[in-house]
């Protein structure tokens, strides 16, 4: 360390968050190197629905979703899923969380979320300009419903996003107006929602060619696991299993999902759970202008390559835990009768990942308990979304010392 800031950080964790990290912090002259266990993109940052949507960043834990839960522990089909077992570790996650489905809580989460939504498109358009060789495309995002009341659901849901000051530009669409913005859309969809505004990009390879830009800046990126991490005074050292270490002035700890096998030992207590969705590709015969949500059965689905890619389900499950065909086949069965034109059985890709989620809706970015050891992940449903606004932020308060004030209520610590 020289003078109070880092000149070298060791990012654990090469998904969107933790490449984000270390592209913000190499822009503010640290020397960056990088480990994942997987490679680049190898978690739940390659197969999501690739929303960059400020205007939807909509937090996990509303009441709703508690009544919806608990229906679906008797159902394996529901869109969200928690499977019947002893993990006494997920129960308590579940009763924290169960506890945050407040109103108050979810409104926090919305506040929270705003200076992160007003910076989001823009840390992108500042990737993009500088050496991330991917598209960031501007399309609306049209939401898809049986009728014009089911749309009302939505509907109040942005209200309330509005009023605690988040704002979202959309308009009302009947079933000829859906039809003919969304080619796809089914005649079982008789209504619409299009939200204006945002983006939408290739998950995987936008995050690919951030690595890539991250190393053409410096950066080695290791492939092991880390197993642990120790401090001493005056230097970070990661190590795997098998003896392999690196050391730095710092450590930002960026594994998604996996956060708490690293993180728990510097004081950081709010769990972090696997969310598991899924997602495939599928080709279809009409023109897909932009993504396609279907809020009823919380399907998202986005352009992708020449055809589309379907993501969704929320499983509490492992992190690593094989995939579950039935999953799956109950995301077909709830789309299928939603959207025409799609050759459902020539899918390709299938692919789970884990959203890293928190109990009160908000992630953990910040400084632990132990100097030089830094936490960023638990974004759950919008990491994508917020990944390179959390870096640029993280990385002006590791080189600064200051913690930004639009981190101070995702401090690790809380
Ligand atoms: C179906 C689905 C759809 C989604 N759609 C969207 C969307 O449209 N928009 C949006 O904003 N978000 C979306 N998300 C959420 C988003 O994908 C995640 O929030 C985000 O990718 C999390 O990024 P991360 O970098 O924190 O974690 P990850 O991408 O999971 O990266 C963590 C990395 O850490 C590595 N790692 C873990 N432990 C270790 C270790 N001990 N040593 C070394 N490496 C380790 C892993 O290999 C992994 O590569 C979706 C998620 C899913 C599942």
């Amino acid at each position: 360390m020289v003078g109070n800031w880092p000149r070298s950080v060791v990012v654990v964790g090469a998904g969107i968050v933790g490449l984000s990290t270390a592209w913000f912090l190499q822009e503010r002259g640290v020397k960056v190197d990088v480990v994942d266990r997987g490679g680049v993109a190898a978690g739940a940052s390659w197969g999501n629905a690739g929303w960059v949507s400020p205007a939807l960043t909509i937090p996990l834990n509303e009441p709703a979703v508690l009544r919806y839960g608990l229906r679906s522990l008797l159902n394996p089909a529901a869109p969200l899923h928690v499977p019947a077992t002893l993990d006494p570790g997920l129960w308590s996650f579940l009763l924290r969380f169960a506890a945050n489905c407040r109103w108050s809580s979810w409104t926090r989460a919305v506040r929270a979320n705003l200076p992160l939504n007003e910076e989001c498109v823009e840390a992108y358009d500042v990737l993009a300009a500088n050496g991330v060789s991917a598209p960031v495309i501007s399309a609306p995002i049209t939401a898809g419903f049986r009728t014009p009341r089911q749309a009302q659901g939505l509907l109040r849901e942005l209200r309330r996003l509005e009023a605690a000051g988040q704002h979202v530009e959309h308009t009302v669409l009947d079933g000829g107006r859906l039809a003919e913005q969304v080619p796809l859309a089914g005649q079982a969809l008789g209504a619409g929602v299009r939200i204006d505004g945002q983006r939408y990009v290739d998950p995987g390879a936008f995050v690919h060619a951030l690595g890539k830009a991250v190393m053409e800046r410096g950066a080695t990126i290791y492939a092991f696991e880390v197993s642990d991490v120790r401090t001493d005074d005056r230097k970070v050292i990661v190590r795997s299993s098998k003896g392999t270490m690196l050391s730095a002035d710092a450590v930002v700890l960026a594994t998604g999902a996996w956060l708490p096998r690293l993180a728990g030992q510097w004081g950081v207590r709010v769990p972090v759970r696997a969310g598991r969705g899924y997602s495939f590709t599928v080709p279809v015969d009409h023109p897909v202008p932009g993504p396609i949500y279907l809020p009823d059965v919380r399907v998202a689905c986005t352009p992708y390559r020449d055809g589309l890619r379907v993501a969704g389900t929320m499983e509490f499950r492992d992190p690593d835990a094989p995939q579950v065909p039935a999953r799956l086949e109950a995301i077909i069965a709830s789309a299928r009768p939603l959207l025409r034109g799609v050759r459902w059985e020539e899918r390709t890709d299938v692919w789970v990942g884990p959203r890293p989620v928190t109990p009160d809706g908000r992630p953990l970015i910040g400084a632990t308990k132990a100097p030089g050891v830094y936490v960023a992940g638990g974004h759950g449903m919008w990491g994508l979304a917020h990944g390179p606004i959390t870096g640029r932020l993280l990385a002006e308060q590791i080189t600064t010392g200051k913690q930004p004030a639009a981190l101070a209520d995702f401090d690790p610590l809380r």
